[in-house]
This record gives C-alpha cells, structure tokens and sequence, in this order.
C-alpha cells in the first residue's frame, strides 16, 4: 500500500490514480493532533488493532492535482546515519563513517512534505542537498538484531536530509526548519523485500547530482536499526535516514529538489532563500560587555 496525506490531514490510500479516503477506517476516530492519521495508524497496528480498508465505499479523489502532504508531520524523532555511502566518505574527505560516528538526531519539525519549500537560513554558508531512503519504524524496537529487523519497518519514503555545510553540531546544521522533506507517501514493507537493493536518484535544477543503489549503503538497513535500537527505543512512526551517497551539493533559491527511488516513489520540493541572511549576524551570542567608565 502507498499511504498519503492530503486535504489538510486526511489519510489516503492510493488505488491507481485515486485516492481513497481511509481516514477513519486506519485510524479511528479523530481528532489526530499534530503526527496525523498515519501516525495514529501505525501505532494502533503496533498495539494490534488491523484495519483492512474497505476502499470500494469509501471517497476518492483524483490523485493527479491534489496537493499531497507530508505523511509523517511530526515524527516522533528522526534519526540520520552520518557518512553511510564510501564514495560520500571520499568527497567530504571524513577519516570515519557511521561505523565510528555512530547516528545522530535531527529535530522532528523540520519535517515538510512534497511541493513545499526549504527554507536556506544562512546567503554565505553552503546548504546542500542529500537524497536519501527514509525508514519508518513500525514497532517498538529495543536491542533487535539485524536478522529480524526488517520485521520492525511499516514502510519506506523519499527523504531529503539538508544540511548547512558549517560548523555547527550536526543536530544543528540538519534541523532547520524544512530540513527533512520527506514523502510523497509512505510504501508499506510488503511491497519492498529487499531495501538494502533499491536504486536511487537526486536531481537538483534538473541535472542528476547523486545517483546510487541502496546495496552500497556501508550500514545497510537492518544494521542501522539493531545498531540504533541499541541505543536507543525506536518507536512506531519513528524515522531513519538512511545517509546519503557522493552528490552532496549547494542549493540556490528556485532550485528544485527530486529524490527518486526504485519502487518507493518521487519527492520534488523547492528551495526558497528569500530570508536568508548572512551566518555572522545569527542571533543568540552575547553582546561584548560594555567597558565601565
Ligand atoms: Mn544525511
């Protein structure tokens, strides 16, 4: 199934070129809150409440011309792998990989979904691009091994990890607001058995700019989750970004952004630096104490 926001947060399953409206039949009744219907949906299978739609009674609405949004709004956190691809590791020149870096955190509302803007903060600090297979958990995992992680994933999307190219902490430079476009939809994990052999794609203003298979991922997709779940609890609706191959590169105001992904889907967004302002005048640093006279 392809799970999709749309209509200010209904849920949809698409059925060819149709949307159907399964709102109340996946995720009960409203209201939803901030994480939305899917999230509702997927913590009520992780607690054994299986819904199977019933799409023949149910509204549809013509899937071309309807703006989708982000299925997971608010996740309840994001979790990136950092330098996940060897060639990725060459381009940045890094010495260590996520096998010594371990993941890291990015905020759970920089989230935006397809169509929608990023935002660059900064007009003299590079925010690049990096196109990269989303995971979302579907189950509480806690210290599960590689072999039965797979069987903790509802599904996958399209995810864009940006990233200002400073010297700020990672957490920092990746939570932006806006910095995690993901989607269009969320693909059930019956219909990927292997994400660990997906090809993937980022266009930026129209050229490829990364192109690889998830195969070359160093960290594949169950090692990420035993290695995450070690560490932390991943709860359903929780969210991995996977790490992103060689490509990474600046975006510019009207650029758009595509992540295209083997049998998971396509993400366009676009990029918006009209309030950008330059990274020497960000705010919070104390100002010089004034000499006494
Ligand atoms: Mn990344």
């Amino acid at each position: 199934m392809r799970l999709a926001l749309f209509g200010h947060g209904r849920l949809g399953v698409i059925d060819g070129d149709e949307l159907v409206d399964v709102t109340e039949q996946l995720a009960g009744p409203g209201p939803y809150g901030p994480a939305g219907p899917l999230h509702r949906h997927i913590e009520q299978l992780a607690a054994g409440k299986v819904h199977q739609p019933d799409l023949t009674t149910a509204p549809r609405t013509p899937l071309p011309g309807t703006a989708l949004e982000a299925p997971l709004p608010l996740p309840g956190k994001i979790v990136g792998a950092p330098v996940n691809y060897l060639d990725h590791k060459a381009e940045m020149e890094y010495t260590t990989s996520v096998a010594e870096l371990g993941v890291f955190l990015k905020a759970n509302s920089s989230v935006i979904g397809p169509g929608q803007d990023i935002v660059l903060p900064y007009d003299d600090k590079r925010t690049d691009q990096e196109g990269e297979l989303g995971v979302v958990i579907g189950r509480t995992a806690s210290h599960v091994t590689a072999d039965e992680a797979l069987s903790y994933v509802f599904g996958y999307t399209c995810l864009l990890d940006i990233t200002v190219r400073s010297d700020e902490d990672r957490s920092t430079r990746k939570s932006f607001d806006t910095f995690t476009p993901i989607g269009p939809w969320i693909v059930t994990a019956d219909e990927i058995p292997d994400p660990d052999a997906l090809d993937l794609r980022c266009d930026v203003g129209g050229t490829t700019r990364q192109r690889t298979n998830t195969a070359d991922l160093i960290f594949g997709v169950r090692e990420l989750i035993a290695y995450t779940s070690s560490v932390m609890t991943l709860y359903p609706g929780d969210v991995i970004a996977t790490g992103t191959p060689a490509g990474v590169g600046p975006l510019g105001h009207g650029d758009r952004v595509v992540v295209d992904i083997e049998r998971v889907g396509r993400l366009e967004v676009g990029v918006d630096a009209s309030r950008a302002t330059p990274y020497g005048r960000r705010p919070g640093r104390r100002p010089a104490p004034t000499p006494p006279n």
